[in-house]
């Protein structure tokens, strides 16, 4: 299979009401050759299946039918199954509380995506994202979830429980130029939740290279009440001259230094460059994956308050966020700091 970077527009965009329209084409290419004596109805199928890998590959590009397109279908099948079981109900979200270790304020939680497979039983995101990490599959994934947690706003609106919720949302999805005009449409749906109320995390990736560009959509973003956290913080590559224009609002220190802080000093010394990095960037550090009080001890003492961990909690279930939320309590010596 070959692919070609997009060309083409079947027509310019046009405006219609105020929204911007374009006609794209994804085209699939087959050979006719005498050599391998294919008939009329098989070529056609061959170019009918490229030209699903050319939808699947991003659409408004071609793909040409070869041998590749048969490996390829492994992917495809995945995606298929995917597309099936968002359709079917086969996904939910659990909740992970963020916290205020020195207050116990529970400052919102993050929205983590569980797959419900009929056949393989529950399966984790490491286990089917990365399938579709770079495809335009992801994007209807990612809405899945934003709508899921307005839904789910809704619903603990209605019982008298008001919460900030973290949506996890790809490069992909991030990038794309109608992102920001589905964000809206989305909480136009939703009349009752504030935008406030969302959090969006991103990744350093480099799809999000362009700093104009990604500068750009946060700003929206925070023209909407909406906040970003820039998530996995310290893996990327990106220049601090980067991080500094990006204008995201929470840092969430990569679990991978936070794990290793009571006994690296590289990692301690990591973690508390993170914090002063935060700080230097008008941002709010927030480390993830504590899972110790002793681990929260030491994140306090170097400044940084906000967390997120298995000591903390588990992801859990819609339903039982509010009444932990009610009742959670930082362990004594976090309170002392
Ligand atoms: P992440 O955003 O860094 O999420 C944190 C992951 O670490 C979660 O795994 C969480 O369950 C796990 N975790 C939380 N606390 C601890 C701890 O104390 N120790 C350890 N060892 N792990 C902890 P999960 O749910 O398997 O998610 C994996 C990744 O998948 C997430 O990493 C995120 O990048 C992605 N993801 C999850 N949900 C979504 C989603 O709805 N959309 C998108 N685009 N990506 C998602
Ligand atoms: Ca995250
Ligand atoms: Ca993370």
């Amino acid at each position: 299979m070959i692919f070609q970077p997009p060309v083409f527009f079947i027509t310019p965009p046009l405006t219609i009401e105020d929204n911007i329209v374009t006609v794209s084409a994804s085209i699939g290419v087959s050979f006719y050759l005498k050599e391998y004596g294919i008939d009329a109805d098989l070529l056609l199928r061959q170019a009918d299946q490229a030209m699903y890998e050319a939808k699947l590959r991003g659409k408004n590009q071609i793909a040409i039918f070869n041998e590749i397109t048969t490996l390829s279908s492994h992917v495809s099948e995945i995606a298929s199954s995917i597309k099936y079981g968002l359709k079917n109900s086969e996904f939910f979200l659990q909740y992970q509380p963020k916290v205020n270790m020195h207050t116990s304020e529970v400052i919102g939680a993050e929205a983590l995506i569980r797959w419900n497979n009929p056949l393989q039983g529950i399966l984790y995101p490491d286990d089917f994202l990365p399938t579709i990490c770079n495809r335009p599959l992801i994007l209807d994934l990612d809405l899945w979830v934003l709508n899921e947690v307005c839904t789910q706003l809704c619903k603990w609106h209605n019982d008298g429980f008001d919460s900030k919720i973290s949506v996890n949302i790809s490069a992909y999805t991030f990038k794309q130029p109608n992102f920001i005009a589905l964000v809206d449409e989305t909480l136009a749906r939703y009349p009752h939740i504030m935008p406030h109320q969302i959090d969006i995390e991103i990744i350093e990736s480099s799809l999000l290279h362009d700093i104009q560009e990604v500068h750009q959509i946060i700003e929206e973003l925070h023209k909407r009440k909406i906040t970003v956290s820039l998530d996995d913080f310290g893996t990327g590559y990106s220049t601090l001259s980067y991080l500094k224009e990006l204008g995201v609002d929470t840092l969430k220190i990569d679990m991978s230094f936070v794990v290793d802080i009571l006994k690296s000093s590289g990692d301690l010394s990591i973690v508390d460059a993170s914090v002063s990095l935060a700080e230097a960037f008008k941002a709010q550090p927030l480390a993830e994956g504590v899972e110790s009080v002793e681990h929260g001890d030491m994140l306090l003492k170097l400044g940084c308050n906000l967390a997120q961990g298995y000591v903390i909690s588990y992801p859990m279930n819609a339903e039982l966020f509010p009444a932990w939320s009610k009742e959670y309590k930082a362990p004594r010596s976090w309170k002392e700091f």
